[in-house]
């Protein structure tokens, strides 16, 4: 057998320096740190990460293959920009499964798991509390993960993961108002159905919640240049 060729520095934890340059750049994205359609700089992004140009662009590549990133042809790589089209898609599916994820969620309860979600409630109260939007934006997304992962489904939670990535990028580009958009309390009320073990309620409540996320989005057409001024400055 032929002896292995040399492998370069980052060779042997390449693929975790790919997932952490998904992961932080999905967590920016999350968080609104990072808005669309901003560049994502091959030799930045190698440089805050020390992984070398192969290696973003793998990462990149990755995540636009969950649509949350765009590689345009000798532009680069850019935070996507969800078109009133693909957030209609996006919502559509996740009507579709969130409310299967519940039902599953419901057959593998415990107090361990009840123990978890109540303290997330928690979290998200005390963000609210605290009026730290960008925290609210990532648990709000975390919360639905988190029932995902309760369902012990693996396919439904690989979807879901990164149906909430792209819907934090949809939410971000066309809410009506500031308020992120899921209400603590709905969280609270679909917990509790769990709780009880009712999943005709708990997915007849997971619906309308995700219902409501979508009417309170204004889906339209948005020129290159009508991002919102206060997300831009950060505010
Ligand atoms: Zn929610």
């Amino acid at each position: 057998m032929a002896a292995k060729p040399r492998q370069k520095p980052d060779a042997p934890d390449a693929s975790d320096r790919v997932s952490r340059i998904r992961e932080g750049v999905t967590a920016a994205i999350l968080e609104h740190r990072l808005l669309p359609g901003t560049k994502l700089g091959e030799d930045e992004i190698g440089d805050i990460y020390g992984a070398s140009r192969t290696l973003v662009r793998t990462a990149l590549q990755q995540l636009a293959h969950e649509g949350i990133v765009s590689i345009e042809k000798n532009r680069g790589a850019f935070v996507a920009r969800p078109t009133p089209a693909d957030a209609r898609e996006v919502f559509e599916a996740r009507r579709l499964i969130e409310p299967s994820i519940v039902d599953h969620a419901i057959d593998a309860v415990s107090p361990a798991w009840l123990d978890r979600l109540g303290r997330h409630l928690d979290e998200e109260r005390e963000a609210e509390l605290r009026g730290d939007a960008r925290a609210q934006v990532r648990l709000s997304g975390e919360f639905h993960r988190l029932v995902a992962e309760m369902s012990g489904h693996s396919i439904y939670l690989g979807f879901l993961k990164e149906l909430i990535a792209r819907s934090s990028l949809i939410i971000l580009l066309y809410r009506r108002h500031d308020t992120p958009a899921c209400g603590t309390d709905h969280h609270a009320g679909i917990v509790a159905a769990i709780g009880k073990r009712d999943k005709a309620r708990a997915s007849a409540l997971m619906l309308s919640h995700l219902n409501e996320i979508e009417a309170e989005l204004f889906l339209k057409e948005l020129g290159a240049d009508e991002l919102r001024l206060a997300d831009v400055l950060g505010a």
